[in-house]
Formats: C-alpha cells, sequence, structure tokens
C-alpha cells in the first residue's frame, strides 16, 4: 500500500488508471488502442469534445470563455501568455509570489515591459504579496494561484479591471471560483488533472489579438480555438486520461463536493502540525494552500529519520522540494482522506516519541 503525496505528476483516481489501461488495449470496443487511433477520427473528436465540455460544466464556463487542450506543460505558457496578450508598446503587470511566478516574470520579460506591482521574495515566499495596485494600463495581470514548492495559495483576490490570467497548475478544479472572472486560465495536467504532456487553457476571447504582434500559428490561442485544439496531432493519451479525470470529477459531484474533502485533508493536516512543537509550517496561516502543505523540523537529523519511518510506512513523496528542504505533502483531489490519516498517525507518534 502506497499513499502518494506526490507533487507532480500526482496522485490519480485508481478508476482513472483502470480505465485508461483498458483504453491502451481496446478503446470504446473499437479494437484499436487509444494509441492508434487517429486524432481526426470520431473516436478522438468525442474525446476532446466531452472534455471540453466537462470542462465547462465543472467550472460553470460562459460562452465568452474557451477550453483548449494544448501540448506542453505550463511552462509553455509562460512564453505563450505574453505573446497573446502583451501588448508590443504594452505593459504587463506580474505578482511575484514563489518560484513559479519568477519563472513566469522572465519568459514575459522577453515580449514586453513587465511591472512586479507585488513580491514576497523578502519573506523567502512563506506569505503572499498583498496590498499591491495593479496599473490601469496594464495588459494584463498574472496571478499564481497556489505556489506549489512553497505551499501558498490565493484567497484573497485583487479588485481590478485589467484582464486576470491564473496559472492554477497546482489548484485547478480544486475549489470554487468564478471562473468566468479571469481573462485567462493555464493549468499543466499532472498536477491535479490528469497526465503529464498536456495543460489546459480556458482562455475569454475578446481578451485575444490585440497586441499587434506577429505570432506564429502553433503559439496562437486564437488559431486554437478556431481549431478546437487541433491545429496538429494533440496528446491523444494525456488528453483522454483528463477526460477520465474530469468525468471522475463530476461522478462526485464536480468542485462543489470535492472543495469540502480537500479542506477537510488540508485542515487535518494544520491542525496536527500546528498542535506539534516538533513541526513547523513555513506558512503564514492566511496564506496556506490546502494542496500543497509545507512544514519543517529545527533538527535536521529528526528531519531524516521521520522521512526514513515515512517511508518504511509506504508514504511517497513526502519530502520538500530540492530547493526549499524540509518537507511537503501534496493532497490533491484525488489524494484519500485515509492517506492524512495515515501520515497524521506517524506525525503524532513520532511526537511522541521524541517529544
Ligand atoms: C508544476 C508547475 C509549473 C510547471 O509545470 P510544467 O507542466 O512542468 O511546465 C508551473 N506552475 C505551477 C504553479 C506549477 O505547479
Amino acid at each position: 500500500m502506497k499513499y502518494n503525496f506526490n507533487s507532480g505528476p500526482g496522485v490519480l483516481p485508481k478508476q482513472v488508471f483502470e480505465e485508461a489501461s483498458q483504453a491502451v488495449l481496446d478503446f470504446n470496443g473499437s479494437g484499436l488502442s487509444i494509441l492508434e487511433i487517429g486524432h481526426r477520427t470520431p473516436l478522438f473528436v468525442d474525446v476532446l469534445d466531452e472534455a471540453r465540455a466537462a470542462a465547462k460544466t465543472l467550472m460553470q464556463l460562459d460562452d465568452d470563455h474557451e477550453v483548449l487542450f494544448l501540448h506542453g506543460g505550463a511552462t509553455t505558457h509562460f512564453m505563450q501568455v505574453p505573446m497573446n496578450l502583451l501588448g508590443t508598446n504594452g505593459m504587463a503587470a506580474y505578482v511575484d509570489g514563489g518560484t513559479w511566478g519568477t519563472k513566469a516574470i522572465k519568459e514575459a520579460q522577453l515580449f514586453g515591459r513587465v511591472e512586479v506591482v507585488g513580491s514576497s521574495a523578502q519573506q523567502g515566499y512563506t506569505c503572499l504579496p498583498k496590498d499591491y495596485t495593479v496599473p490601469p494600463e496594464a495588459s494584463y495581470l498574472h496571478l499564481t494561484s497556489n505556489n506549489t514548492i512553497e505551499g501558498t495559495q490565493i484567497h484573497h483576490w485583487p479588485q481590478t479591471d485589467v484582464p486576470v490570467v491564473c496559472d492554477m497548475s497546482s489548484d485547478i478544479l480544486s475549489r470554487e471560483l468564478d471562473f468566468n472572472r479571469f481573462g485567462l486560465i493555464y493549468a499543466g495536467a499532472q498536477k491535479n488533472m490528469g497526465a503529464a504532456g498536456v495543460s489546459m487553457v480556458v482562455v475569454n476571447k475578446h481578451i485575444l489579438g490585440k497586441t499587434g504582434r506577429a505570432i506564429p500559428t502553433i503559439m496562437d490561442y486564437r488559431q486554437h480555438i478556431a481549431n478546437g485544439s487541433l491545429l496538429n496531432t494533440p496528446p491523444v493519451f494525456a488528453v483522454y486520461v483528463c477526460l477520465l479525470t474530469l468525468r471522475w470529477l463530476l461522478q462526485q459531484g464536480g468542485i462543489a463536493a470535492i472543495a469540502p474533502q480537500n479542506e477537510e485533508k488540508a485542515n487535518l493536516l494544520y491542525d496536527t502540525l500546528d498542535t506539534l512543537p516538533l513541526f513547523t509550517p513555513t506558512v503564514a496561516k492566511a496564506d496556506r494552500s490546502l494542496m500543497n502543505v509545507v512544514w519543517i523540523m529545527d533538527n535536521k537529523m529528526l528531519e531524516q529519520e521521520f522521512l526514513d519511518l515515512a517511508t518504511q510506512e509506504g508514504m511517497v513523496g513526502i519530502q520538500g522540494h530540492r530547493t526549499a528542504g524540509g518537507f511537503r505533502a501534496s493532497l490533491y483531489n484525488a489524494l484519500p482522506l485515509q492517506s492524512v490519516q495515515v501520515l497524521v498517525q506517524l506525525l503524532t507518534h513520532f511526537a511522541q516519541k521524541k517529544g
């Protein structure tokens, strides 16, 4: 028995693994593997249509918002977003709340003027920037909703009239939000909605086409919209795994049903960590992520001892990010409450033994 706290690629529902395995052998009784069907055949076009529709239903999207399934990870959108949205004489506002936001800023600077309107770098990203102002002339404001590495998550959204672009890679579909308020949302699938190799983009089509820049076809969101994510061969299998995960989420009752479960899991872990002096959560309470819980111990020797014990007990992926140290447990949608209960038990026993 493994308890998978990996940060990404991360845990998916067992049902998804079973259905995906079956599709590799025989896709929907077609006598063909999902790996050998044409991407323009009805077999796959149905997959894309249903995946798009499922995302629209789950996120309650209006007709202004289009859903795309594209090659590559979230990192591609670090460049693709400014290419499509940053006017050649314009300016984009970015919030620097962690490692991924910093990378997004670096890429955007290749395409035009970037103003970093808020940063928590000085606090070691243990909290999120607040009380910043967004210049009304900005082409867009870029946010990272959940900082996967540092364990922070936006719980208070800025009020602004400029289009908000949000990297939701590690908390997409995990909590209820008014998704229609966003200009563009992007997420690599491998954290919370599928297998690696595909990213989902939700874009308000009215914000596109205003940069005055020539955009290579494969980088142009408008082209992908016009071609229904079939501009070229999409990552067929990865899109199918997304569909299976979206179906699973719908069967659970959608975001409204999974969100309280995510809260329960995170609260259980944070409450335990807050109670035990041996362990110290690193993030300011108001900014704590429900998806990635980060904590440290004062004694590095004990950290290693706890890690070894957790590994023995079947826990996977709780070692902190290579840049952050300590521990990180990722509690994505598909992680069962039982996994957190097992971890909490081990934390408590360990603290009793050492305390
Ligand atoms: C993992 C992650 C990325 C990078 O995703 P890739 O798909 O590997 O490019 C970007 N942003 C956030 C918030 C992430 O968690």
